[in-house]
C-alpha cells in the first residue's frame, strides 16, 4: 500500500513572448487561439476544484508581460484567503518563467508554498538550439541561477526537472542530480519536488530530428535514479503519461496529476480541448474512475497532504 499526493495544474494564460521549439503555445504558431484566464474565471475554476476535492494548485503560467508578479500575487493571496475563511488548508505552486530575487520575495509574502521551474535541458549548446538566442527563454545562466535566488527569497519548496527528449536522457538526470546536489551544499534544501515531463505533440508543432526519444523502459529507469539520489523528494507524476505507467514508476508520497487540461479556461470548456487550444497532448483520466482504479492498485490518493 503506498500513497500519492494529489495536485491539479490550473492554466493561466496561452500568450507568450517565448518560442520554445517544442511547444503548442510558441509565439511562432499561428494556428492556435490564444486565451487568459480572466479574474472571474479564475475564481470560478478555484470553486470548481475546491468542490472536486482539490487542496493543492499549481499556477501555470507561460511567458506573459499581462500576468506580472503583482497579478500572480494577488491570484495566490485570493485563494489563500479563501481557504483561511473555509477553513481549509489549500497550497499554491508557480509554475513560470525565472524571476528575480524580488519577485520571489514578494510571492513568498504572497502565501505561495513551492515553486517549479523546468530546466528544460542542460545542455547549453541545445538550450540555445531549442529556445533561440534572442527570447527572454534562451538566457541559460538566468534560468539556471533562478533556483538560487527562489532559496534566498525564502522558497525553500523548490522543483527542478528537465524536458524528456530534448537531449539524452541519461546526461540529463545526471546533470540534474549535480545542481540538485549543488543546491543542497550550497543552501541545505534538498529538491522538494523533481518533474519528470517527457516531450509530446503539440499542435501545429514539427518535432524535428534533434529530439532524443525516450522509451517506457528509459522513463522508469530515469525515475529510480532520482529516487535514489533524493528517496524523500516527490517525482510530480503527470498527465502527459498513461496512467498504467505512472502507476508503475510512482513511489509512496509521490506527486500525482489527475485532472488536467493543458490550456486557460479547461475546467470551464474541457471540450475546447477539441479545438486545439492545448500546450501539448496529453492522457485523458475520469476523475472517479481514476481514483477508483488508484485504490484497485492499493495507491491511496491522498488530496489534503
Ligand atoms: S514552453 Fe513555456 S515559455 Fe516556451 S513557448 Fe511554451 S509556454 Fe512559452
Amino acid at each position: 500500500m503506498k500513497n500519492v499526493n494529489i495536485i491539479v495544474p490550473q492554466y493561466h494564460s496561452s500568450y507568450c513572448i517565448d518560442d520554445c521549439a517544442y511547444c503548442g503555445f510558441k509565439n511562432s504558431n499561428k494556428n492556435i487561439p490564444r486565451h487568459r484566464l480572466s479574474d472571474d474565471d479564475f475564481k470560478k475554476e478555484i470553486q470548481i476544484l475546491l468542490s472536486w476535492g482539490y487542496r493543492a494548485i499549481e499556477f501555470v503560467y507561460s511567458s506573459d508581460r499581462y500576468f506580472g508578479t503583482d497579478v500572480i500575487a494577488k491570484r495566490i493571496e485570493y485563494v489563500k484567503e479563501l481557504g483561511l475563511k473555509s477553513k481549509i488548508e489549500i497550497r499554491i505552486g508557480l509554475n513560470t518563467e525565472p524571476l528575480d530575487f524580488d519577485d520571489y520575495k514578494t510571492l513568498k509574502s504572497s502565501g505561495l508554498d513551492f515553486v517549479v521551474l523546468w530546466m528544460e535541458t542542460y545542455s547549453r549548446d541545445l538550450f540555445k538550439y531549442w529556445h533561440g538566442t534572442i527570447t527572454p527563454k534562451s538566457n541559460y545562466t538566468y534560468r539556471y541561477e533562478a533556483y538560487g535566488r527562489a532559496i534566498e527569497a525564502g522558497i525553500n519548496n523548490y522543483g527542478m526537472g528537465v524536458l524528456f527528449g530534448l537531449n539524452y536522457w541519461k546526461d540529463e538526470v545526471v546533470a540534474l542530480i549535480n545542481h540538485a546536489d549543488y543546491l543542497y551544499q550550497k543552501y541545505n534544501y534538498k529538491p522538494y519536488i523533481i518533474g519528470i515531463p517527457r516531450i509530446k505533440q503539440a499542435h501545429s508543432v514539427i518535432l524535428n530530428g534533434q529530439l532524443k526519444p525516450m522509451s517506457d523502459s528509459e522513463f522508469s529507469e530515469a525515475c529510480n535514479m532520482y529516487k535514489k539520489s533524493f528517496p524523500e523528494t516527490m517525482l510530480f507524476f503527470n498527465t502527459r503519461e498513461s496512467f498504467e505507467l505512472n502507476v508503475k514508476c510512482c513511489s509512496n508520497n509521490d506527486l500525482i496529476t489527475i485532472d488536467c487540461g493543458t490550456y486557460p479556461r479547461a475546467f470551464l470548456e474541457p471540450n475546447l480541448v477539441k479545438n486545439v487550444n492545448e500546450q501539448f497532448q496529453t492522457h485523458y483520466y475520469e476523475r472517479e474512475d481514476t481514483i477508483k482504479k488508484l485504490k484497485q492498485n492499493n495507491i491511496i490518493p491522498n488530496f489534503d497532504w
